[in-house]
């Protein structure tokens, strides 16, 4: 039993959310189904009880301010796009501002009208951020003061003391100001995480020592540029590039002159390729480059740049010039290949030209024939 009223009031709490909206608006629905919700029961319990009491008028706006909120709950149904929920959510907001400032005008129940102002800061916030919930409170705020203090009670339609007003009017100013610290802690937290998320978002796609894509950054260029290519019928290359004899240089120089010669490489790969090629870190010593819009004939030639330029690059460790050179194996994507088969022929390649002597690029495409 209460299970099943749980689960009622979730999914009538829950109307207008949509998997398509993201986090923030669905929890904005979500709140203001059950400030509605909440408004929409208390405004009809006032409105009765107004009604026992014969306050007639307290009664009749009541009952209205509660058709507001049941109304606003119920646009939520048909709330399909972002604009929908923004007026719906500020329906509810101005509703609520309005009883408040009509409550303090009438005094209520006993006088004890003003006592509800306290939950407009929360809401405030919560609706509006802290900017614009600011200025909406600091508008109420002056709104109140005017009808709390104007001469001769002229803005009130009952009479408090002053000690009453006084004290409504500065707990009111504290409530707000610790609702508007607490939300712009809350916004520097979020701030706060998201810079994180975003900061390990960015370690997980590329490689600490490099500072080149990784092998899942990689994928993620590789999948749009094979995409766009099958669109666009235009040609999509790959390199893969291995240094050569590299646990040569490692034992020569150590772990940490391997390390140099990695990223002196990666940094000469930069500077030589065009914009729109992408290089990776596909493995421990070994680079993949994707070249869209290059055929295998241009894609030739930049690996034989690339070859020459690493041959005569003058990369210095301890004082000592350390030689290197590249072995490459290029794939040009043909059509019903995939991703997976043509990085496995580009890597077939560079068997090729590793058994065929090393600092060289396969296969062999006499670049005379480029059209
Ligand atoms: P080949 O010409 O056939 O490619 O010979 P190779 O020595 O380059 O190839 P092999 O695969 O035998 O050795 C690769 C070496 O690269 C072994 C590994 O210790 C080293 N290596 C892998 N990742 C790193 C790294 O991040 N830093 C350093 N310094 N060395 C690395
Ligand atoms: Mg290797
Ligand atoms: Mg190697």
């Amino acid at each position: 039993m209460l299970h099943s009223l749980n689960k009622a009031l979730k999914r009538y709490l829950s109307i207008g959310t949509n998997r398509r909206f993201d986090r923030t608006t669905n929890q904005q629905l979500f709140v203001s189904n059950l400030f509605s919700f909440l408004g929409y029961i208390v405004t009809l319990i006032l409105a009765v009880s107004s009604y026992v009491r014969e306050d007639f008028v307290l009664a009749i706006v009541l009952v209205i301010a509660s058709f507001v909120f049941l109304f606003c709950h119920h646009i939520h149904r048909f709330a399909m796009f972002g604009d929908t929920i923004k007026i719906s959510t500020r329906i509810v907001f101005v509703a609520v501002t309005s009883l408040l400032i009509y409550l303090v005008y009438y005094g209520g129940n006993a006088n004890t009208g003003p006592l509800w102002i306290y939950i407009l800061p929360p809401i405030a916030f919560f609706f509006s951020g802290l900017k614009k919930g600011l200025i909406t409170l600091g508008i109420f705020v002056v709104i109140l003061s005017l009808m709390f203090f104007y001469p001769d009670n002229a803005l009130l339609s009952t009479s408090y003391s002053l000690e009453f007003k006084t004290r409504i009017f500065y707990s009111f100013l504290t409530v707000a100001f610790l609702f508007g610290f607490y939300e712009y802690a809350r916004q520097q937290s979020f701030e706060d995480i998201r810079k994180l998320s975003e900061k390990f978002e960015k370690q997980a796609m590329h490689d600490p020592l490099t500072g080149l894509s990784n092998r899942r950054g990689m994928r993620h260029f590789l999948e749009h540029e094979y995409n766009r290519s099958r669109r666009a019928n235009t040609p999509l290359s790959l390199l893969l590039v291995d240094i050569d004899k590299f646990k040569k240089i490692n034992d020569e120089y150590l772990h940490d002159g391997g390390d140099h010669v990695l990223e002196e490489l990666a940094k000469l790969f930069i500077e030589t390729i065009r914009s729109q090629d992408k290089v990776a870190r596909w493995g421990g010593e070994e680079f993949l480059f994707l070249l869209p819009d290059t055929s295998a004939n241009d894609a030739y030639v930049l690996a034989e740049k690339l070859r020459e330029a690493v041959m005569n690059y003058d990369i210095k460790f301890a004082g000592k010039k350390i030689s290197v050179t590249i072995s490459t194996g290029l794939n040009e994507i043909e059509p019903g290949v995939n991703i997976d088969q043509a990085i496995n022929s580009a890597d077939h390649h560079l068997y090729e030209a590793k058994s065929k002597g090393r600092n060289q690029t396969q296969p062999c495409i006499n670049s005379s024939e480029k059209p």
